[in-house]
Order: structure tokens, then C-alpha cells, then sequence
């Protein structure tokens, strides 16, 4: 017994030590300018040790620190992913549908840890991943792996199989009363809080809900989880310290779980100024998934120009009101459904929708984090947080775009790509 967990200690030491650089390295980064999560600071130097940043400003030395020079660049804190699937690859390769039914959990595992990869590269050190419709709890794992430096990727927030009313999700179609694969976990009533019990016992570190979907293709979207059962999943996530995910793009979805108590309303298409208001009062940031709209309208032959299809429209026209009613904006593009590594891409669309660059570049960094309650950790450069950082050639708070030239990703005190 005692030498079974000897090996398991020194097992997490040597796994440990594969991921993490020596308590005692000292890096010196000295970009032309910090964006600290709040504010630009030209001249300003950042100092790491270890894993963490121990200090940030201007006149900062070490002796014994390996300087990195970064001219010409912005150091911003590690960029949050509010609203990915690592484990969905873009619709206009293969659909939804046949991703679920057709593509084995192996199959779509090793396609995951490329996606990571790729989402790391890119800049983004944390991802908020709601679901991974269909391949089981196998974020849980890829999670393991990323934590332990078998692979490289983001720091991941993970949701499992994420959960929707019996019936009430996909893939769809078939022989009433053949099971299916389904894209998440099917309950009603009381189950309802034993799936949200069972994920949470199985990794899960946000819990998502479906509050409304289409029944049946072609048709409108409706409520699917009654007010009750979206109550009763909520306060059971609550009581484990787990935050609530909401899909919700009806009106009437949307008041619910605000109702409800969750955290966060992925999409949101169908707010109102009424429900934008409540979610102002209570405190429910929106992830507005500009991205995943523009991408869907693409891929069904939308090139960009006028006329702008209606479903784009009403997803700009929603998260305008819902700026308007102050509502925090997360900032997550349902990544997946698009290609992983282009996560800027949802930034870019809400800049181009009205959002100021800077608001942005606030939004996927320390407002995220404080949203995902990480904030203790990431999401800003200031000494004590872990040292995510990410150095891009020019000045993302003039021009969002800038955060696709990435100069250097650091997680962890460590350089993971240059
Ligand atoms: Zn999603």
C-alpha cells in the first residue's frame, strides 16, 4: 500500500516536472508595451519565476533572468476561449449529424488534441469547451493529458456531455424507438439533477444546459427544459461550486434560465431589451457566438456581401442591445463549428459589430476570467497569476485583428511557441 502510493507520488512528480519549468527559472520579457487585462502600459517589462509572474512595470530587473526581447509587440495576458467544442471540427467538412453517428471516439480524441494544439498556438492558453456532443467524457481525458504535458494545449474548463431535455436534441430522423447517438446527455424531471450530478462526479467543471431547441427539424426553436427542471439542475451545480452554461436562443428560453439562476446564456438571439435587463440585474454575462452564425451562413453560400442574411442580422442586432443594456459580454465563438485556431475570429465580429477593440481585448482576458471565476489564476498580468502570456506584433487595442500575429505564447512560465 505505502509503496503503491510512493510510485503514484513520484509518478505526478515526473509528470509534473514534464509540464512545468524549475520553480527557480527566471525570465525577463520585454515586449514595446503591456495590456495588463485592463489597461495599456507602454515600456513596461514583466518578470517570471517559475510558473507564475512575479512582477509587471517599468522598471523591473533581474540579474540571472534570461531576457526575451520582444520589440514591436504587445504582451497581453493568455487569451480565454468563452465557447469552444475541441472535439467538433467545421460543419462545411463533415456535418454535425455524421460527426455524432459516424466518427468513432478515438477518431475524434486524437482530432481534439490537433484542435488544442492549434487553439494554443493561436494565443488562447484557457478554453471554456461546453460540450463535447457525442465523444463522452472525453474531454475529461484530453484535459488530463494537457495538465500532465503529454500533449500541448489550453488550459481547459470542461462541461462533458452537457445536458438537454429528453427528445429534444439530435441527430434526428431515424425509426421511432432505435437509440440513436445523441449529441449530449437526454433527461427530464428529476433526472435531470442526477445527469447534472453524474457529469460533475465525472470531471465536469461547468455544467451546460439546453433550454430551448428545435423539436424537429425545420421547425422553430421552443423551450425544451421546463423552468422547474432548469432550477433544480442549476442549484444542484451550484451546490458542487459548479457554474451553469445555458443554450438559449428563444425569448422564452432565455427568461427561464435567467429564472433559473444560471451563469452564462450561450447565443442569445432572441433577447429582447426586457430579458437583456434582467440578465443585466442578475448579473448573467452573454456569449453572443457571432462567429458561429457567420460561419453557418457561409457554409450555406452566403458570401459575405449584402444581402446580409436575416439569422446574421438578428445575431448582430442581439448583441448590440445587449451592449446597450451593459450587459457583460463574454467573449467565446462557438468554435468548432469553425476551425480551431481561429478563434480571433469571433472578436473580429464583435469589433466590427460596434465593440471597441479595447473592450474586447478585455472581454477575452480578464472579464472572461472573472466570468469563469479563474480570475485568481489567469486573465490578467499582475504578480501572482500563473504566467499565461501572449506577445503579438502591434496593438490589438487599436485593432482587434493584430492578436492573429503571434510572436510567442507562454504558458505556465513556459514558452510553448515562438
Ligand atoms: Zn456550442
Amino acid at each position: 500500500m505505502r509503496i503503491a502510493i510512493l510510485l503514484t507520488l513520484l509518478a505526478t512528480t515526473l509528470t509534473a516536472a514534464a509540464a512545468e519549468p524549475a520553480a527557480d527559472s527566471l525570465i525577463l520579457l520585454r515586449p514595446a508595451r503591456v495590456f495588463d487585462g485592463t489597461s495599456m502600459h507602454a515600456g513596461w517589462r514583466v518578470l517570471v519565476k517559475g510558473d507564475r509572474i512575479v512582477a509587471a512595470g517599468s522598471d523591473i530587473t533581474a540579474t540571472g533572468a534570461r531576457v526575451i526581447e520582444l520589440p514591436d509587440t504587445t504582451l497581453v495576458p493568455g487569451l480565454i476561449e468563452g465557447h469552444s467544442h475541441l472535439f467538433l471540427h467545421p460543419y462545411n467538412e463533415t456535418s454535425w449529424d455524421d460527426q455524432v453517428l459516424h466518427e468513432s471516439i478515438a477518431l475524434r480524441t486524437v482530432r481534439a488534441v490537433t484542435a488544442a494544439r492549434a487553439t494554443l498556438m493561436a494565443g488562447f492558453t484557457t478554453v471554456r469547451d461546453l460540450g463535447t456532443e457525442g465523444a463522452g467524457f472525453a474531454d475529461v481525458g484530453l484535459k488530463q493529458a494537457i495538465d500532465e504535458g503529454i500533449v500541448p494545449g489550453p488550459r481547459m474548463l470542461v462541461a462533458t456531455r452537457a445536458i438537454v431535455a429528453t427528445g429534444a436534441y439530435g441527430p434526428k430522423g431515424f425509426e421511432p424507438g432505435v437509440e440513436v447517438p445523441q449529441g449530449a446527455e437526454e433527461a427530464s424531471g428529476e433526472d435531470v439533477v442526477r445527469a447534472v450530478r453524474r457529469q460533475i462526479a465525472a470531471g465536469a467543471d461547468v455544467v451546460k444546459l439546453y433550454a430551448d431547441y428545435r423539436w424537429r427539424p425545420g421547425e422553430d426553436r421552443r423551450p425544451t427544459m421546463s423552468e422547474a427542471e432548469l432550477r433544480a439542475a442549476t442549484a444542484a451545480a451550484h451546490d458542487a461550486g459548479r457554474s451553469v452554461a445555458a443554450h438559449a436562443t428563444t425569448e422564452e428560453g432565455m427568461r427561464r434560465s435567467i429564472a433559473a439562476g444560471v451563469d452564462t446564456i450561450e447565443h442569445g438571439y432572441g433577447g429582447t431589451k426586457e430579458i437583456f435587463r434582467a440578465m443585466k440585474d442578475r448579473g448573467v454575462v452573454l456569449c453572443p457566438t457571432l462567429a458561429a452564425v457567420d460561419a453557418v451562413a457561409r457554409y450555406q453560400g452566403w458570401d459575405g456581401g449584402e444581402p446580409t442574411p436575416a439569422v446574421v442580422e438578428l445575431s448582430r442586432a442581439s448583441f448590440r442591445a445587449a451592449r446597450a443594456a451593459n450587459v457583460v459580454i463574454c467573449a467565446g465563438g462557438d468554435v468548432g463549428v469553425f476551425a480551431h485556431g481561429e478563434n480571433v475570429r469571433e472578436l473580429e465580429l464583435m469589433q466590427d459589430a460596434g465593440m471597441p477593440a479595447r473592450e474586447v481585448l478585455m472581454a477575452v482576458t480578464s472579464s472572461n476570467a472573472r466570468a469563469f471565476r479563474i480570475d485568481d489564476r489567469v486573465g490578467a498580468i499582475r504578480a501572482g497569476l500563473l504566467a499565461d502570456l501572449v506577445a503579438v506584433t502591434g496593438d490589438p487595442s487599436l485593432e482587434i485583428r493584430a492578436l492573429r500575429q503571434v510572436r510567442m505564447v507562454m504558458k505556465n512560465g513556459r514558452v510553448v511557441g515562438e
